[in-house]
């Protein structure tokens, strides 16, 4: 596996190639940490251009934790999973401030670090310090579910994977042979049509003797995901200022930036955020979360310069960036802008 690696490695933003981890190049630590956490829940291809950025703008974890939390939740804006980007500034504050900006070099002294569950500091201490941890994502479960021939499903299966995956796991080089297992089942044992022809590990692998790749890992059926309603007010001053909120820290896409708006229920209430001819716009933004669909009717209005808002405040149009908004909020403002008529002199950025 290490020799396939050393030929196959994907080439990503964070590592450190094979040939340079061999002699002797160490990975930074912060820059594992980061794409660790970005990549909880998230794809490579969608990790890769927020890892560029927030690396150019706050390349230490020092930087990052002097950073202002609105300007990294509105560089995290898209990401998804607000809570990571909460945690991700908490972890860098006491890295930074208590640790002397040096991570814990150990799976069990990372656990104690805000937003670093079981997966992420084994996979940090593996990655980063070398340290003989087993790291288990979806793409090791795949290929340790077809390697063994495992029809357990999962989640079920879980800890049958995570002991056969320990099992394999090498001395040396063991955050080399994590992200190899991990190569190997995003490029080549991959969950539709592995590669079984070039896999490294061809000979021994039991699905491939039996024939069942293809239908491994096996898994629970999913339950229907229930469908919730709000309402989203999208208002514009007369001098082309929106009416914007942050939301609370605690909750659903907290203190990210957001249109004003309802609870998300079966039957949420209207709830405007000021007096004004709110009027309905004919398509409603749809957005799904982990565990529930949203659909959300938007209300849009002009709000006079007088106006005083209960919830909120106004953002002048030059300083509000679309691309600040989480996903849903980004939806909502992309179908209800163009029924507002340009005003001149208002220019927002995209
Ligand atoms: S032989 Fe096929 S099924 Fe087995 S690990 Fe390799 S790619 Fe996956």
């Amino acid at each position: 596996m290490l020799d396939w690696y050393d030929h196959h490695a994907r080439d990503l933003p964070w590592r450190i190639p094979p040939d340079a981890s061999q002699q002797g190049v160490k990975p930074d630590p912060y820059r594992v940490w980061l794409s660790e956490v970005m990549l909880q829940q998230t794809t490579v291809a969608a990790v890769k251009s927020y890892f560029e950025r927030f690396t150019r703008l706050w390349p230490t974890v020092t930087h990052i934790a002097h950073a202002e939390d609105a300007a990294v939740m509105a560089e995290w804006a898209g990401l998804g999973y607000y809570a990571r980007a909460r945690n991700l500034l908490k972890c860098a504050r006491v890295v930074a401030g208590d640790l002397g900006g040096v991570f814990p070099p150990t799976a069990e002294g990372l656990r104690q670090l805000p937003g670093i569950g079981p997966y992420t500091a084994a996979a940090i201490a593996a990655i980063a310090f070398g340290a003989k941890e087993t790291v288990v994502d979806g793409n090791v479960e795949r290929v340790m579910a077809r390697l063994f021939d495992e029809h357990t499903p999962l989640p079920k299966a879980k800890p049958i994977l995570t002991t056969h995956a320990a099992s394999l796991t090498p001395p040396e080089r063991a955050g080399d042979y994590a992200q190899a297992v991990m190569d190997l089942g995003a490029t080549i044992c991959t969950p539709r049509s592995p590669a079984c022809g070039i896999c490294p590990w061809r000979e021994p692998c039991l699905a491939r003797q039996r024939g069942t790749a293809a239908s491994l890992p096996k898994k629970e059926p999913k339950k229907a995901k229930p469908v919730r309603f709000g309402y989203a007010y999208v208002g514009r001053r007369a001098d082309g200022a929106w009416l914007l909120e942050t939301r609370p820290e605690r909750g659903l896409l907290g203190g990210m930036l957001g249109w004003p708006g309802s609870d998300w229920t079966d039957e949420p209430d209207p709830n405007p955020p000021a007096e004004a001819n709110w009027r309905v716009l004919g398509t409603e933004a749809r957005h799904t979360f982990t565990h529930f669909h949203l659909r959300l009717q938007i209300l849009t209005a002009e709000l006079p310069v007088s106006a005083s808002p209960a919830v909120g405040g106004f953002l002048a149009a030059q300083d509000f960036r679309p691309s600040a908004l989480p996903t849903v909020m980004r939806k909502v403002f992309d179908l209800a802008s163009p029924s507002f008529p340009p005003i001149e002199h208002a220019q927002t950025r995209r």
